[in-house]
């Protein structure tokens, strides 16, 4: 992990971006990996934040990391997978913090979209996972799916937390109320579809210091890129779309969201 210090491109790509968000360890990566991985390199996006997902997932997550400079794990239990954790999953989350110290703690959250999501189990598992953020003062990497209140609620009531919501989806009052806690927004591959008025409306205004661009690879492509996989290397697609609706040059816009995702994450030690 020490070894994956982010470098400059070494593409001849203009910009150089950080994907805060990318299931790089994901099955759909495993016939191309490499190959998906120099297509990042030469859109520019030599840094991935790669999130887990449960805890079956998390040597093959530390292995791909490894495997890549630039690639940075978080390591968490997400409320999707929520069958397939078990309390003691914390404790040996607790351990692998401890050992592995990852960018951050995640991807954890609430998820009242998808149905048979118990509400109580999952609101134990976040709770759970925002303490361990604050125990090792990491950043917390939020998935929040019709449920940014909950979410608001369970990140004050912990309190001293910072973080991303990730594929952010709520209001702009929302997206107020976050930058007051120290969350930063996580803007992917549903900006880039025109009718996401709403969306659009907020990130055309948000503080610049509270955006961050991702993929949400494999999923979320796109309006380009629509029905195929989402990758790494389409950021690009993103920070257009994002420089387009803050009129602001995309090389600018990309120095910023780069600079936030380092600070955040504090890559400039890893
Ligand atoms: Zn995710």
């Amino acid at each position: 992990m020490l070894a994956s210090r982010p470098s400059k491109a070494k593409s001849g790509a203009d910009v150089r971006l950080v994907d805060s968000h990318s299931h790089f360890d994901a099955p759909e990566f495993d016939p191309d990996l490499d190959a998906a991985h120099a297509r990042a390199l030469a859109a520019g996006v030599d840094v991935q934040i790669v999130p887990a997902v449960g805890v079956a997932g998390w040597p093959k997550l530390k292995a791909v990391c490894a495997r890549f400079p630039g690639l940075h794990a978080a390591y968490g239990l997400h409320p999707m997978y929520l069958a397939e954790h078990r309390p003691e999953h914390l404790r040996e989350l607790h351990g692998w913090i401890e050992r592995e110290r990852p960018v951050a703690v995640g991807e954890c959250g609430l998820d009242f979209f998808v149905d048979g999501l118990d509400a109580d189990a999952q609101r134990m598992y976040f709770d759970g996972q925002l303490r361990l953020a604050r125990e090792f003062d990491l950043p917390v990497i939020v998935h929040a799916r019709r449920a940014v209140d909950a979410v608001i609620a369970a990140i004050r009531a912990v309190g001293g937390l910072r973080g991303v919501v990730h594929s952010f989806s709520g209001s702009a009052e929302h997206a107020a109320q976050l930058h007051k806690l120290g969350f930063l927004l996580g803007i992917g591959g549903p900006v880039t579809y025109e009718r996401a008025n709403r969306l659009r409306g907020i990130v055309a205004t948000l503080p610049l210091e509270q955006l961050l661009l991702e993929t949400d690879s494999p999923d979320q492509p796109g309006a380009a890129h629509r029905g195929e996989r989402n990758e790494p290397a389409y950021l690009t697609e993103v920070l257009d779309v994002v420089a387009r609706l803050r009129d602001m040059p995309r090389e600018a816009l990309a120095a910023t969201t780069t600079e936030n995702a380092q600070r955040l994450f504090d890559l400039a030690r890893r």
